[in-house]
């Protein structure tokens, strides 16, 4: 049986649906914080997936698209980006507009994308506002999400990460490297990655054999983030969720380390309590 997962009528409402609270105050001021991502339609991965996380935070979510997808819980079979002077538009009226705390970067689909990107946020960079960059390659089941050399185009925008989020693909793309089989060879890559400009990179070592370890390489050095492994669950979207996640803990002003290691526990509660929503993969709890 499939749950609704609220009630109806919802405790705020009388028996006619009617919402029965009342308006006490006027607007009150609400920081935000950006997503400039991919749009997958089944809402597990993606601006979608992000923006649940960023609601859950209490922030107010502003999303950029920079690419529209045909995929569903199974794969993802097509992706068309969008037009990068628009998002390039777009990002500066909301950075004009908005009192924004925090970014998260996600799909970027081509380097073009990528290198408007980086021009629109390099104001938010100077004025210290955290950004998460989620260097997204490929759909783990499906087709590459961003076209051309993962390097070359991501180059302009490292500089002005707080933080990188590659898993092991995605770090042995970015450094020119085989795809590391252990735990010292993703830390050797990832104080690599760091020499590109971002204050830090978390590899993620969930493809690694064994207990997940996922390593954070800062200006103060190492540090591994250890959990159990949850068997037989891959949900959808873990690595758009975590860098989401870093990324408002940053917007409401955490320690890098804090918010980090913080957001990897909070996506592996989530994985635990993975839902199956289609047919496909499961999706993160709530
Ligand atoms: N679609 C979009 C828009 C994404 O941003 C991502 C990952 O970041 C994916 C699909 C792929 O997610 P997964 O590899 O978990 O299937």
């Amino acid at each position: 049986m499939v749950r609704s997962p609220t009630p109806w009528p919802p405790p705020y409402a009388d028996d006619a649906g009617n919402d029965t609270r009342r308006i006490v105050r006027g607007p009150t001021q609400q920081a935000s914080v950006l997503i400039i991502a991919g749009l997958d339609p089944s809402g597990g991965a993606g601006l979608l997936a992000d923006a649940h996380v960023v609601s859950q935070h209490g922030f107010h979510v502003a999303g950029t698209v920079t690419a529209l997808t045909e995929q569903d819980s199974v794969m993802c079979s097509w992706m068309h980006p969008t037009d990068a002077s628009m998002v390039s538009n777009q990002i500066a009226r909301l950075i004009d507009d908005f009192e924004i705390r925090g970014v998260k970067v996600g799909m970027l689909a081509n380097p073009e994308m990528a290198m408007a990107v980086a021009r629109s946020l390099k104001r938010l960079a100077e004025m210290k506002v955290p950004i998460v960059v989620d260097p997204v390659l490929r759909a783990t089941r499906g087709i590459p999400l961003l076209e051309g050399n993962a390097k070359q185009a991501l180059a302009p925008l490292l500089p002005l990460a707080t933080v990188v989020t590659p898993n092991l693909d995605e770090l042995a793309a970015l450094t020119a490297d085989h795809v590391a089989h252990d735990v010292d060879t993703m830390r050797g890559q990832a104080r690599r990655l760091k020499q590109y400009g971002p204050r830090a990179v978390l590899a993620k070592g969930g493809h690694l054999e064994g207990d997940i370890v996922d390593v954070l390489v800062d200006d103060e050095g190492d540090t591994a983030i250890r959990g159990q492994r949850i068997e037989g669950v891959t949900p959808h979207g873990t690595g758009c969720a975590l860098s989401s996640e870093i990324a408002c803990r940053l917007a409401f002003g955490a320690p890098l380390r804090e918010a980090v290691i913080g957001a990897c526990n909070r996506v592996r509660l989530r994985i635990a309590e993975a839902r199956a929503v289609g047919r496909g993969r499961p999706f993160l709890g709530l």
